[in-house]
């Protein structure tokens, strides 16, 4: 092929057919139709919230006006609330690549950030100094590491996670976001999890950024420790709760530094002494957030019949279109990608670098197209493929480039 002559540069019109034709070939397009989401509206930004399943508002009234209302505490046995941490957890365990019995849900991912950071170090082999934490991590992930680490006799030493060479014989832990929340890079957990194991360290992987969005692959990559948050890709609604993956081999020598009641093997026995349950309910601590729990419990039921591979290969396609929309539509030089060109490196979001960042979303949600804003300069569009199409892509990176134009 002749690499002097420039490929016309695509005009609306058509990228308008394009996406168009993208739609209609589409084999996860009627997904949609799960969701209620506004008119007129290109929601890119369920990395934060993820839109609201339609069953969601049902179930919940239900929980409220019946389950609670009407049952009050024998819901507790008859409408299933005291297992709901496993059950939900075992709803989650396929999406990320793990066999039953090792999810549990319940608390903030930061709080099971530190069950599981406190839990790894006193998994790893005794003299082994050293805590990996990657060095763009999200905020939480670094400040529950810091304090984790002083509880447990552990340096803190920030890694670039392409770097696989950093972990070595005195690593007792590594911590490693497996989605940059910021830039959109997606880590390599098969690599890095195999460099880990062989140096002997525990790994902690953070799945916020991936969990729904592409496979994970825990069970078959050997991961140690995971834990996630459910309001992103999983749609679980604002706050609801995260979970935590134990892996099996690890279940009977796990020790929480949070050993609540919920988490001992005979809870109702009111014993003085703690007696950890077997399996991931050990990373129970107090009594579950029921209406929370249950919402989230709903929300999954989006995914029934839906494979992650399916939902991995359109985030992709729509990651590229957007990103061929962007260059065609918004004049040179004006943004620039951050999120990896290349598939092996890139989540399912588009962080595009850009002067006056905060001012340009606004416009963007003003015109109904609505990313967010990570300081100083990024612009984050986050892609669902559940219920975002190439149309959304198409219309997004039009109004960006009206924005500039
Ligand atoms: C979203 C996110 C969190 C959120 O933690 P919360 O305790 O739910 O507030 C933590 N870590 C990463 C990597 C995230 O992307």
């Amino acid at each position: 092929m002749s690499d002097t002559t420039p490929a016309p540069t695509p005009q609306p019109a058509d990228l308008a057919d394009r996406a168009a034709a993208l739609d209609a070939a589409d084999d996860l397009a009627e997904l949609r139709e799960r969701f209620t989401l506004p008119e007129g509206v290109v929601y890119l930004d369920g990395n934060s919230l993820g839109a609201l399943p339609a069953g969601v508002a049902a179930t919940t009234a239900d929980v409220v006006a019946r389950q609670w209302g009407e049952l009050l505490i024998r819901s507790w046995d008859e409408s299933d609330w005291w297992t709901a941490p496993e059950r939900i957890g075992d709803k989650i365990a396929p999406l990320i690549g793990a066999a039953a019995g090792q999810v549990v849900v319940g608390d903030s991912t930061s709080v099971n950030l530190f069950k599981a950071l406190v839990g790894a170090a006193r998994l790893a082999e005794p003299g082994r100094t050293r805590l990996l934490v990657d060095a763009a991590t999200f905020p939480t992930d670094g400040y529950i590491a810091a304090s984790a680490a002083r509880m447990t006799g552990l340096e803190v030493v920030p890694v670039d996670p392409s770097a696989a060479r950093a972990i070595g014989e005195d690593t007792a832990v590594v911590l490693l976001n497996h989605v940059d929340y910021r830039s959109g890079r997606l880590h390599d957990l098969p690599a890095l999890t195999a460099a880990a194991r062989a140096a002997g360290a525990v790994t902690v992987w953070d799945l916020c950024h991936s969990a729904g969005a592409l496979p994970v692959g825990l069970d078959e990559h050997g991961v140690d420790l995971a834990v996630g948050c459910t309001y992103k890709y999983l749609n679980g609604g604002p706050g609801a709760p995260a979970y935590l993956y134990i892996a099996d081999r690890h279940q009977a020598a796990f020790d929480s530094p949070l050993p609540g009641w919920n988490g001992h093997a005979d809870p109702f026995a009111m014993t003085p002494e703690f007696a950890p349950a077997d399996g991931a309910r050990r990373g129970r601590v107090g009594t579950p957030d029921i209406l929370s729990m249950l919402a989230l419990e709903a929300a999954l039921d989006v995914w029934d019949g839906v494979s992650v591979e399916a939902v991995r290969a359109k985030s992709l396609a729509l990651t590229d279109f957007f990103l061929a929309c962007v260059a065609a539509y918004v004049p040179r030089g004006r943004v620039e990608p951050v999120t990896p060109a290349e598939h092996a490196h890139r989540g399912s979001q588009v962080s595009l670098r850009t002067e006056n960042a905060r001012e340009v979303m606004g416009e963007l949600i003003a015109r109904g197209v609505i990313g967010d804003f990570r300081a100083p300069d990024v612009l984050r569009f986050g892609f669902t493929p559940l219920y975002v199409g190439f149309a959304d892509a198409e219309r997004a990176a039009r109004t960006l480039g009206h924005i500039f134009g």
